[in-house]
């Protein structure tokens, strides 16, 4: 049965309409900018950078890098936010996460001008969403929006569950998905009888962090199945939050891992750059 939704090829279709707004925008002599700050040594921060800028010179966006050493203070980084804040090149600032522990990350989340914020995270822009007129929205449960968009998912008095409630992708696509009219459960650590709260799941996006630890007998026959969960298992497999092989029996549509919401990500912060720069051609 082929249920799967395939995030690369979402991905790439929206990367392509993205690619067509950088050219637009490039003969109307503006180039979108991405600024991008690392502090620090973390490998795997260190891969996602470079997944970001290779991305942004794909869909022809000029990426300013910035590489801070570990013992950067934080005063030294508010300096350079602020510059970048107060540079017309750059329309989106990203300050890879997380930051080493001499620094304050909300501080500097809260540096970030909310109108360069691509990443979602400032509270003005969670205010805005909270308040159902989102400026930026957090990427990856936008990439998860877009998804369920291209799958031809219309939440509209659906049951949709979410697994998890932290601030970058379980509360923001609860949100998300209340503004598209659903019926939201949001479930975490404490709550009582999981896979009963799961099993009424018409669409059930799962951000634990736990591998397959829904099991595939708690979907409901039909239902949607967006998995954020990424999960190292052993030397190099990677798995999701949700029982796959199980589950992939039961759902109407589910997406893999890897190959589903990880393509997404990277191409919402290309998407909301180039939306930024739009912005500032139409002087908002
Ligand atoms: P967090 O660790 O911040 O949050 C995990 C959430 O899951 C918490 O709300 C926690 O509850 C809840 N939880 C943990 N254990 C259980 C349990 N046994 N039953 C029910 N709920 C539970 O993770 P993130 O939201 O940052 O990420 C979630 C997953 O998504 C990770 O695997 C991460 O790697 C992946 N991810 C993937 C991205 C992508 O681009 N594909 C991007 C971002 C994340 P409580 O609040 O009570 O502690």
């Amino acid at each position: 049965m082929n249920n799967l939704i395939d995030g690369k090829a979402i991905a790439e279709q929206i990367r392509q309409t993205i690619a067509a707004d950088v050219s637009a925008l490039k003969a109307q002599g503006t180039t979108p900018g991405l600024a991008v700050v690392l502090v620090g040594e973390d490998p795997a921060s260190r891969v996602y950078v470079s997944m970001k800028e290779k991305a942004c010179a794909q869909a022809g966006i000029f990426s300013d890098e910035h590489k801070l050493s570990e013992s950067t203070s934080e005063a030294e980084l508010l300096q350079l936010i602020d510059q970048l804040n107060q540079d017309s090149r750059i329309d989106g600032i990203l300050v890879q996460l997380p930051l080493p522990k001499q620094i304050d990350e909300s501080k500097v989340l809260e540096a970030i001008s909310p109108k360069k914020d691509v990443d979602g995270f400032h509270p003005y822009n969670v205010g805005r969403l909270a308040t159902g007129n989102p400026l930026f929205r957090p990427c990856t449960p936008y990439g998860v929006m877009k998804m369920l968009e291209h799958t031809g998912v219309d939440l509209k008095g659906k049951e949709v569950v979410v697994v998890g409630r932290s601030n970058i992708v379980g509360k923001p696509v609860a949100l998300m998905c209340l503004a598209e009219h659903a019926t939201v459960t949001i479930c975490h650590s404490r709550t009582q009888d999981l896979p009963g709260h799961v099993a009424r799941g018409d669409v059930v996006i799962a951000a634990v962090g736990q591998p397959e630890m829904i099991k595939g007998d708690w979907i409901k026959p039909g239902a949607v199945v967006i998995d954020v969960g990424v999960n190292r298992v052993g030397e190099k497999k990677l798995v999701g939050d949700v029982e796959f092989a199980a589950a992939k029996e039961r759902a109407g549509a589910i997406t893999p891992v890897p190959g589903g919401v990880g393509p997404m990500t990277i191409t919402m912060l290309l998407y909301n750059t180039v939306e930024s720069a739009k912005r500032r051609v139409a002087g908002k």
